[in-house]
């Protein structure tokens, strides 16, 4: 009678769990590399970035695909598993970065509204930045603090507070801190942690 040993034992139970994972799990190999080259990355160019939103700087796999229009299209954007960084995760806010190429729901011109008014209005850049400009030295020269109560001098501007949206990077992040300090602003706020 030949011997059945532990290494025989061991190669079977192997083979079986496989046959079970294989077959009764549903898991069709022929199936799964159709699906592969189906996907909508197949073939396409694959870049590396940096997603820009923090300073964790997680790494990104872009996938790109040149139209019959001669146009670049991106079709996919995730993260990447060789960064060391995030093996391949992003925070929900990384896992959107392909909205800030392709999101059809960015606004794409400065809008205004007017006080008093319930409607936005599109603007260029230079009206905008003049109204910004105004706004924020009348506000400053309104509400600006020289010296505390006990006669130290703060120089401060308190009528004025800074809000910096989520999809800051860090390096605006880090130049809206500067400009807003030395104006005096001493509300600030915003995802970077400037
Ligand atoms: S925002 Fe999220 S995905 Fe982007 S670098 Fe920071 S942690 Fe990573």
């Amino acid at each position: 009678m030949s011997q059945f040993s532990r290494r025989d034992f061991l190669k079977v139970g192997a083979a079986a769990a496989g046959a079970v994972g294989a077959g009764g799990l549903g898991f069709d190999l022929a199936r799964a590399n159709t699906v592969k080259q189906t996907l909508k990355i197949a073939d396409a160019k694959e870049l590396h970035s940096i997603c820009p939103y923090c300073a964790v700087g997680c790494s990104l796999v872009a996938y790109t695909r040149q139209g019959a229009d001669g146009k670049t299209k991106l079709l996919q954007v995730e993260g990447d598993p060789s960064s060391p960084v995030n093996e391949g995760r992003l925070c929900p806010k990384g896992a959107s970065a392909m909205q800030l190429a392709t999101s059809s729901r960015r606004v794409g011109k400065p809008l205004y509204r007017a006080p008093g008014s319930s409607k936005w209005e599109e603007k260029d850049w230079n009206f905008v930045l003049d109204k910004i400009a105004q706004n924020f030295k009348a506000s400053r020269d309104r509400t600006f603090v020289g010296s505390d109560a006990g006669g130290n001098v703060v120089n401060r501007t308190e009528g004025v507070a800074f809000a910096g949206g989520a999809a800051f990077s860090s390096e605006e992040g880090y130049f809206a801190t500067k400009v807003m300090r030395t104006l005096g602003v001493v509300h600030l706020e915003q995802q970077a942690r400037v």
